[in-house]
């Protein structure tokens, strides 16, 4: 792990653009003795002090100046808060005036960098402090919130202390090798990565849901070419976002957009139609089409209802409940090029929700209905043109949605996901080790592995590389 840098740093904190309030973060040596060069002498720790702040007889503005000590701030380093008036001018005078004293202007993420480099908070907590920043929702906004206050962290740093518990006792089995200790140990050494593992399969669970509340559940829409559906996402986003045309097959590439629905990001994806063509291009956004059906939360499935036969295929569907996904394979199948590893359920995701919509209500309404289908709730008569339908389109979604935002205790990011997946894999193949009765040597290699995967979470086992990328990420003056 890097070593702390404790020279001076200063940014803009509060976003761009005029405010009332605007703040400049100053951390690190000499945070205390710049602000007095500014005029803000005196400063009690943790207390706000009024301070009129001139830089080579100049004034620049009054405001609220607060000085954190080393030690008991967020950087961890000695920190001054300068709070003046939120004009970008003011602002960018103060910083010219730290900097002309001494400071250099932070780099992005520095000042939360140094916060997990000095051990106030830990790796996940601070991509927190990105996803809460960044949160498109109430419901992403809080689980961020809740991430931040160490809620992940802690779950994972259970495993990580019940895991090293595991690894005192295998390495115990290794050094001393005596045959009835080690058949009794073994058999404890089995329960307790039994143990281990079905601890990280919910937490998995959890870090899925937490992931989709923070980066949006993902809705695909997927059908023919032409039923309506970039029409249907740009009634929801109440925006232009897909472009509709009666031509078929100009969606060529798989669109998104977000919205909220009660509180919870979705992530809308337009498909290209799935239909046959000789168009290369067009097959490409087929193939795409596919993998985002795949990789959704929510399939919904989009029909023209004035188009008898597909009207027909709906209430057929309807009937088959939870098999849009094989229509959309079946569909698949009738264009070339789509090789066997981009059909559906190759990836291996969970079952997705799944939704019919009967599109061009305004066409159909009066000459036919579907009954059944329409009782049974399992089919959304929507008229994307008029607007028809979309309320209840939209309760449909939320339905599920809603569960998903109580599922997720906090916010996680798709690394997480992936970290607790491997090791989950570790603890599996420990297991194996372990029926299967090879040394225990293996058993421990496993386990260690399984805790660096986890260490990768907290950041006690991430790569510079890594750290660079996440802190990279955040805006200047976080
Ligand atoms: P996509 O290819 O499935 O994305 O379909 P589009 O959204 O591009 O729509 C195809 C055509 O159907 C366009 O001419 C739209 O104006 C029309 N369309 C879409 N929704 C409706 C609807 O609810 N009623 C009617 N009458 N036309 C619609």
């Amino acid at each position: 792990m890097s070593a702390v840098d404790s020279d001076l740093i200063a940014a803009v904190s509060t976003g761009a653009g005029r405010g009332g309030v605007g703040v400049v973060r100053l951390s690190g040596d000499g945070a205390q003795s710049v602000a007095q060069a500014l005029g803000a002498n005196k400063l009690v720790p943790h207390r706000a002090h009024h301070r009129t702040l001139h830089h080579k007889g100049e004034l620049i503005d009054a405001g609220l100046v607060l000085l954190f000590p080393d030690g008991r701030s967020f950087t961890g380093q000695e920190t001054v808060e300068f709070q003046i008036h939120g004009s970008p001018v003011a602002l960018q005078l103060l910083l010219a005036a730290c900097c002309e004293l001494g400071a250099r202007v932070a780099r992005p993420g520095e000042f939360t960098e140094r916060a997990f480099l000095n051990g106030n908070m830990d790796l996940a907590q601070a991509e927190a402090v990105i996803d809460l920043i960044e949160a498109g929702s109430v419901g992403a906004a809080r689980g961020a919130a809740r991430s931040l206050q160490g809620e992940f962290s802690r779950r994972v740093q259970q495993l990580v202390d019940n895991l090293e518990h595991l690894r005192v006792l295998v390495e115990a089995c290794i050094d001393f090798p005596e045959e009835d200790v080690e058949l009794m140990q073994t058999h404890q050494i089995r329960l307790q990565t039994d143990q281990l593992r079905s601890a990280a399969d919910s937490l998995l669970t959890q870090t899925r849901s937490g992931q989709r509340l923070n980066e949006g559940i993902r809705v695909a829409f997927a059908g023919l070419p032409n039923v309506g559906k970039s029409s249907l996402l740009n009634r929801l986003t109440g925006e232009d976002v897909a472009i509709v045309t009666d031509v078929p097959g100009t969606t060529r590439d798989s669109l998104t957009a977000d919205i909220e629905i009660k509180g919870v990001p979705v992530r809308l994806v337009d498909t290209a139609g799935i239909r046959h063509t000789d168009d290369q291009v067009e097959q490409l956004g087929i193939k795409r089409s596919i993998t985002q059906v795949d990789q959704a939360d929510v399939v919904v499935y989009v029909v023209d209802g004035s188009d008898w036969t597909q009207a027909q295929a709906a209430e057929q569907l309807a009937k088959r409940y939870g098999q849009t996904r094989k229509l959309v394979e079946a569909l698949a199948e009738q264009v070339p090029d789509v090789g066997t590893e981009e059909s559906l359920g190759a990836k291996g995701s969970s079952e997705p929700t799944e939704l019919i919509v009967v599109n061009k209500a305004d066409l159909w309404q009066n000459t036919f209905s579907l009954p059944h289908a329409l009782e049974a709730k399992k089919i959304i008569p929507v008229s994307a043109l008029q607007g028809t339908g979309i309320d209840l389109f939209k309760a449909a979604l939320g339905e599920g949605l809603q569960q998903e935002a109580l599922e997720a205790p906090f916010t996680a990011r798709a690394r997480h996901v992936e970290a607790l997946t491997n090791a989950m894999g570790c603890f599996d193949a420990a297991i194996v080790a372990l029926d299967s009765q090879q040394p225990v040597e293996f058993v421990a290699e496993e386990l260690r592995s399984a805790g660096l995967e986890l260490g990768l979470i907290i950041g006690t086992s991430s790569p510079d590389e890594l750290l660079g990328k996440i802190f990279s990420e955040f805006c200047i003056g976080k």
